[in-house]
């Protein structure tokens, strides 16, 4: 299978020279078991590094008993991951890493361009996987991955995606990513369902989890507009989201999340277009609890899409409803511009040339321009925003907890 050789051709360019991704995994392990296990702290008991299977939902367990929810950034640039991954370690906490599908194609090298097969979408988001993957068990908390919307016209990456999946299930026991998220939202709940349960199925059995999207997220993000939606279309019923509860459930108990609408926007628009209802997923619960006759309070686990701009008392109102994932795309985009935009505002001075700056004109420039300088000041402004965002998710130290 071709696309099965370009991944090991990644793998082994990701692993050092002339050793295999397994080598490296090992010596991870090694690493993992005398010192970076140590960092995980012993009340959560939680595995460090990229987790899957039973670890994933060990954390997902421990997010929703604890009351806080792990925030899931888009991620289009090493520059970005490791951002992620320094903020994780700074609040001990765990991290969802995620790629949209312009977000792999991206990371791929835009001098691809994604075709009908997604071949650069899927190279991208494996290869950010694979660099993820190489480090996260050195920052020693929990770190899971995912992709994000994938709308029925992108099916051939979900495709892709579960391949390299399956292929890493074959070598290590597990697969390369923790869970990705299909969004047939577009289509009949019907439609939805049917597909998703077919691809439930065979992700269940590599232990990948899956998301799945009901209603639609208002807003516009990685190219899907839907900016003019009917207000009503905002908001999920209850019945609508038992209606998923109950089919996926036949299909693999437990191993599903669910992005239901309530009234969340992509973007940040002003405030005043729609009205953000977290009750909504308190009263879906509530319904689904009566009507299945179950003894826990929140039976579905809700993601929350288009928070950006949200108010920390609805964001924790949410968490109190179930919500367990809230996705940061549009706010990071902006703390990686903003630690750029202030890079050049304090050194402009020294910007303008290779040689020559206020402080002579024979003055090198070159400890300025290095791109290591101004993407370590949006590293830098992203963690900043990254932890701002662990408090609003109420998930600052959420390991010792
Ligand atoms: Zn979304």
């Amino acid at each position: 299978m071709a696309f099965a050789v370009s991944t090991q051709a990644l793998a082994a360019k990701v692993a050092l020279s002339g050793k295999t991704l397994n080598v490296r995994k090992n010596a991870a392990k090694a690493v993992r078991n005398t010192s970076v296990r140590a960092a995980v702290s012993a009340p959560a008991g939680l595995k460090a590094g990229v987790v899957t299977g039973d670890d994933y939902k060990a954390v997902v367990d421990h997010a929703i008993k604890n009351g806080y929810a792990i925030p899931a950034v888009n991620c289009t640039m090493s520059t970005v991951t490791n951002a992620c991954l320094e903020a994780a370690k700074k609040a001990n906490s765990p991290m969802i890493i995620q790629f949209s599908n312009g977000g792999g194609a991206y990371n791929a090298g835009k001098g691809w361009k994604n075709e009908k097969d997604q071949k650069a979408a899927i190279m991208g988001c494996v290869a950010g996987a694979l660099h993820v993957r190489a480090l996260a068990e050195f920052y020693g908390v929990p770190i899971i991955l995912h992709t994000d919307h994938c709308a029925k016209s992108l099916l051939p990456w979900f495709d892709g995606l579960l391949e390299a999946n399956e292929e890493y299930f074959a070598k290590h026991g597990e697969p390369l990513f923790t869970s990705h998220m299909l969004d047939l939202s577009e289509e009949s709940i019907e439609e939805n369902m049917e597909i998703s349960k077919k691809y439930l199925e065979r992700m269940a059995k590599i232990n990948c989890f899956l998301e799945v999207e009901i209603g639609i997220t208002g807003g516009e993000e990685d190219g899907v507009d839907n900016t003019d939606v009917a207000q009503e279309d905002l908001y999920s019923k209850p019945e609508e989201i038992h209606q998923v509860y109950t089919e996926l459930n036949k299909v693999a108990p437990g191993m599903f999340s669910v992005a239901a609408a309530f009234g969340n926007v992509h973007g940040v628009y002003s405030p005043g277009n729609v009205k953000l209802t977290p009750s909504i997923l308190g009263a879906a619960q509530k319904y689904i609890k009566e009507k299945e006759g179950l003894d826990t309070d929140k039976p579905v686990n809700f993601v929350f899409h288009g928070g950006s701009g949200s108010s920390r008392e609805d964001i924790r109102e949410a968490i109190g409803y179930g919500v367990m994932k809230m996705n940061i795309d549009t706010d990071t985009q902006w703390s990686m511009w903003d630690g750029v935009r202030e890079y050049v505002e304090k050194y402009e001075p020294y910007l303008q040339g290779q040689i020559g700056n206020p402080e002579g004109p024979e003055k090198p420039n070159k400890k300025y321009y290095d791109p290591r300088m101004w993407t370590r000041a949006a590293e830098e402004s992203t963690v900043a925003r990254l932890l701002s965002a662990y408090e609003d998710l109420n998930a600052m130290d959420a390991l010792s907890k």
